[in-house]
């Protein structure tokens, strides 16, 4: 599409890009950077206790159970209590690493709306926004493109399971201007306004978030998630001579405050029903709830429109044990000091497309490195260097986009998917009476390569 922002304005840097060596685990370890104070200690005993009272009561937990409560524990969750972003914390994603990341993701939102007709409601929803650094740079993109969007009923719709991280998001878009609500059964527990007065609302759950404005107005939404997936909780199984068995967490019995992985000697549930027939691995890690999310997501799209867009380091149904823990700037045992960790697995995209089905189209996974480029990143790079006499700042514009970009570093590893109402790809039936031919559906950005005159102007 011919359309390249005119955007001077920089972000200040939020993150000091280290040697590349380093780099290379960084986005995930630096959530880490709490876990050693005392009150982490404490917290994870607690947590600890927690989970192996549970086990004593019920019998192993399933690895999707333990990530779930070491994570998202109401209480005592990772996520939940989580103050790693604190005034020095440097909590590094690719949205913290530069500022074009998330400006590139609003160029992609508005080309969506455009192509689908620039409908009047536009909801941007945002799953796992983090300190809300990526939901930011796009609404600054989409306030230079004000007279675009000047008669857009715009509203902004945060999916955050931590109360900790809200509060971050809150103050970063919207200052002092933002309430709890009143009534916890409310869906939106959180609302607000940002600067720019449009309103934005927390919820714990898709559910909760509206699909369309009222009854007679239809809403347009654009879904995202930024490492959001490879948060959510995993089945793990294991082929043996006897079929497919579930690996769960039990307490270790030569120490009683230890876990350790144990092989559930009959089939679960989730072993039955979990594993596509025809599985060639002899380790996999399935994310059920992951698929539920794909699969509202799917029926909404198909439903009312839009598009959801979809960005994690994963693979395509070919990597079989990736669940890990980061804690300290190293790989930690995530069965260790449960709570003091962050625990991940990587995201199996064959998984996620599988579960969208037919109602949606889906386009990728297509690596960073091509999704950025055919986004234009190299172009936007050039504009805010020659914008900035800053020799700083243009040593982290530099390493941002080396960062994002090399195959080595997040290049290769990090992978997008789009979910896309089938409309948008059609061609629109030809005019019987005036035999016109239809123009072709415009190209969804980021996943076909730039043209000569795309990101010109
Ligand atoms: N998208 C951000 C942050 C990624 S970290 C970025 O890229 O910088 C994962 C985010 O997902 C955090 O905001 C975390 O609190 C949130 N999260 C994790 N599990 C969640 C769940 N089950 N529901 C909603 N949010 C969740």
């Amino acid at each position: 599409m011919r359309m390249f922002l005119k955007l001077n304005s920089l972000r200040k840097p939020s993150v000091h890009v280290k040697a590349p060596g380093v780099l290379a685990l960084r986005w995930r370890l630096q959530r880490c950077c709490f876990c050693s104070s005392p009150q982490n200690e404490s917290s994870n005993i607690s947590v600890l206790r927690h989970l192996t009272s549970k086990i004593k009561a019920t019998g192993p937990i399933s690895v999707a159970e333990y990530m779930k409560e070491v994570l998202a524990n109401p209480v005592s969750g990772y996520y939940v209590r989580n103050d790693m972003l604190g005034a020095d914390g440097d909590f590094i994603t690719s949205p913290e690493i530069s500022q074009i990341f998330g400006e590139l993701l609003g160029i992609w939102c508005v080309s969506e709306w455009m192509a689908a007709g620039k409908p009047k409601h536009f909801q941007l929803v945002e799953f796992g926004p983090g300190r809300g650094s990526l939901v930011t740079d796009i609404l600054r993109v989409f306030s230079q493109l004000g007279a675009l969007l000047q008669s857009t009923n715009l509203s902004v719709h945060l999916v955050e399971v931590s109360p900790r991280l809200s509060q971050v998001q809150a103050q970063n878009l919207t200052g002092e201007d933002s309430q709890s609500a009143r009534d916890e059964n409310e869906p939106a527990y959180r609302r607000g306004t940002t600067a720019t007065g449009l309103p934005v609302s927390w919820y714990r759950r898709i559910e909760d978030v509206p699909a369309f404005v009222s009854l007679s107005k239809p809403g347009f939404s654009l879904y995202l998630a930024h490492e959001f997936f490879d948060a959510l909780p995993i089945h793990k199984f294991q082929r043996t001579e006897r079929g497919w068995r579930e690996v769960m967490v039990d307490i270790d019995p030569d120490m009683a405050d230890r876990l350790r992985f144990v092989l559930i000697p009959a089939p679960t549930l989730a072993s039955s029903t979990l594993i596509q027939a025809d599985e060639q691995r002899t380790h996999v890690e399935v994310c059920p709830e992951g698929g539920v999310i794909i699969q509202k997501l799917t029926n909404r799209i198909a439903e009312y429109g839009g598009a959801a867009l979809i960005a994690d380091y994963g693979h395509d149904g070919t990597k079989t044990d990736t669940f890990r823990g980061f804690r300290g700037h190293k790989l930690h045992d995530p069965l260790e000091a449960p709570g003091t960790a962050d625990l991940t697995a990587d995201v199996d995209f064959s998984y996620l497309r599988r579960m969208a089905g037919t109602g949606v189209a889906c386009l990728g996974p297509i690596t960073q490195r091509h999704f950025l480029h055919n986004m234009g990143i190299s172009i936007r790079l050039q504009v805010l260097l020659q914008n900035c006499p800053n020799a700083f700042t243009q040593r982290h514009l530099l390493q941002g986009f080396d960062m994002l970009t090399s195959p080595k570093k997040m290049g290769e590893r990090f992978k997008f998917l789009a979910l896309l109402n089938h409309q948008r790809l059609s061609s629109p039936v030809a005019d019987t009476k005036s035999g016109k031919k239809p123009p072709a559906p415009l190209p969804v950005a980021g996943f076909s390569e730039l043209g000569p005159l795309q990101g010109r102007n």
